[in-house]
C-alpha cells in the first residue's frame, strides 16, 4: 500500500485511539526503517524506547526462529528452560538474587505495574502514592495511578486509595503514614517529558517508605535495561527498591513485561493471585534473554552512557537558538525548547528522515537504539539541524 491508501484504510478500520500515523513502515535495519515508498528514516524513538538492540538485529532474529521452531506457548501449568535462564539473569542484572527477590512475567509494561498495584494491595494497607504527571500504563489498575488527569478523567472512578503528591521529598514525608501501602515512582517520567527525579529523591524515598513500612515500587518500564547508562536507574541512586517494573527494552522488540519483587515483598503473592496465559511464554522470554545477554556481551550499558553525552554535546553544539537545554540519562534524553513547538520539530524531522518524538510540546525524546555508533549520531546531527532550521524559518516568517 502506497501513498493514501493506507492513510484510507487505517482511518476506515483502525480505532481511533491514536492520531494519524506519522508514515506506513514495512522494514527496518539497524537503526534505520524504510516506509512503504522507499524512503528511509533514521530512527531515534525506536519503537518507545523498546528495540534495545535496533532493528533485525542476528540475535534478535536468532534467538525469535530458534525459539519458534522449538517451543512458543505452554501455559503456566508448565516451566520452560527460557522461562528459567531469564528470571535467573534479571534477578541478577537487578540485584534481587542477593535480595531472595523473585520475578513475575507479563506481556507489557502496564500489565507490569498491574502486578505492582496488587502487591501494594496484598500489604493490607488502603493507600497508595504515585506522583503528579506520572505514567504507568491504561489499563484500569495502571490508569489509577498515572498521574494525568486528562488521561484518568473519562475512566472514573479508578482505583480508590490512590494520592498524587509532588515529586519533593518535603511531599513525600506529608504524605507518608502506617496506612500507606506504596509509592509508585518513575526515576525518569519519561511520557512528562524526560523529567528526572530531583538528585537525591530515590535515596530519601527509599529511606522513607522503609521507615514507614510502605513499598517502594519503581517503574523503570522506559528507564530498565541499559537506556539511563545503568543497567536500571535505582542503582545509580545506590537504593534497593520493593519491586521494580519492567517491559519495553527488556524484550528488545518482543512483547515481554516483568516485575521483579526483592526480599519480604517477593513473599506476597501467593498462589492464585495473579496470572497471565501468555506471560513468561518461552518464545518472549527466550528473546528477553538473548537480548539482554546481547546488551550484556556488547557492554551496550557503557555505550548509552558514552553515546549519551556524544548526543548531548551534539544537540548543544548545533547552536540552535530554539533548543535551551538536554536532559536526561543515557540514551534517554529530552531536548528543551524555547517554544513550544515539538510536534513542528517531529514532523520537520520527519521530512529530513528522522523520526523523534514530541515527549511534551517543549521537549523532543530521544530514545534511540543502544547500539547506536559515531556514524548514526553524526547522521542525527544533520538532520535534526535541518530540522531545526525548518521550524526557526517558520517561525520566522510568523514574526515578520
Ligand atoms: N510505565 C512507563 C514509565 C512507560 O513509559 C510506559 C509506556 O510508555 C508504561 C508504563 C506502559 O507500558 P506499555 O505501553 O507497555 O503498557
Amino acid at each position: 500500500m502506497t501513498g493514501s491508501d493506507w492513510q484510507d484504510a487505517y482511518a476506515a478500520r483502525m480505532m481511533r485511539v491514536f492520531g494519524t500515523p506519522l508514515a506506513h513502515l514495512v522494514r527496518g535495519e539497524g537503526a534505520h526503517v524504510w516506509d512503504a515508498e522507499g524512503r528511509r528514516y533514521l530512527d531515534f524513538l525506536a519503537g518507545i524506547a523498546v528495540n534495545a538492540l535496533g532493528y533485525a538485529h542476528p540475535v534478535f532474529v536468532e534467538a525469535v526462529s530458534r525459539q519458534a521452531a522449538t517451543l512458543t506457548q505452554v501455559s503456566n501449568y508448565f516451566s520452560t528452560p527460557p522461562q528459567l535462564a531469564l528470571a535467573e539473569r534479571l534477578l541478577r542484572l537487578t540485584g534481587a538474587e542477593a535480595a531472595d527477590g523473585r520475578a513475575y512475567f507479563a506481556n507489557s509494561g502496564t500489565e507490569a505495574i498491574e502486578a505492582g498495584v496488587k502487591l501494594a494491595r496484598l500489604t493490607g494497607r488502603p493507600r497508595i502514592l504515585a506522583l503528579v504527571n506520572s505514567f504507568h500504563g491504561r489499563t484500569m489498575g495502571s490508569l489509577s495511578v498515572t498521574g494525568k488527569q486528562a488521561l484518568r478523567e473519562p475512566f472514573e472512578p479508578l482505583l480508590p486509595g490512590v494520592e498524587f503528591i509532588d515529586s519533593t521529598v518535603e511531599a513525600l514525608e506529608a504524605a507518608l503514614g502506617g496506612d500507606v501501602a506504596a509509592l509508585i515512582v518513575e526515576p525518569i517520567k519519561g511520557e512528562a517529558g524526560v523529567l528526572p527525579l530531583p538528585e537525591g529523591y530515590l535515596a530519601a524515598a527509599r529511606e522513607l517508605t522503609a521507615r514507614h513500612g510502605a513499598l517502594l515500587i519503581l517503574d523503570e518500564i522506559q528507564t530498565g535495561a541499559g537506556r539511563t547508562g545503568d543497567w536500571f536507574a535505582f542503582q545509580r541512586a545506590g537504593i534497593v527498591p520493593d519491586a521494580v517494573a519492567l517491559a519495553k527494552g527488556i524484550g528488545g522488540g518482543m512483547p515481554l513485561g516483568a516485575l521483579v519483587a526483592f526480599g519480604p515483598a517477593a513473599e506476597l503473592m501467593g498462589p492464585g493471585h495473579h496470572g497471565s496465559t501468555f506471560g513468561g511464554n518461552p518464545l518472549a522470554t527466550a528473546v528477553g534473554d538473548a537480548v539482554l545477554a546481547e546488551i550484556e556481551r556488547a557492554d551496550l550499558v557503557t555505550n548509552a552512557r558514552r553515546r549519551g553525552a556524544q548526543l548531548t554535546d551534539v544537540v548543544l553544539g548545533l547552536g540552535s537558538a530554539l533548543v535551551t537545554g538536554v536532559r536526561g540519562a543515557g540514551l534517554m534524553l529530552g531536548v528543551a525548547l524555547a517554544q513550544p513547538v515539538a510536534p513542528a520539530v517531529v514532523t520537520a524531522a520527519l521530512g529530513h528522515g528522522l523520526i523523534v518524538n514530541a515527549a511534551n510540546p517543549e521537549t523532543i525524546r530521544l530514545v534511540p537504539p543502544l547500539t547506536i555508533g559515531d556514524e548514526e549520531i553524526g547522521e542525527f546531527g544533520e538532520r535534526f539541524a535541518e530540522a531545526l532550521r525548518t521550524v526557526e524559518a517558520v517561525i520566522e516568517e510568523g514574526d515578520a
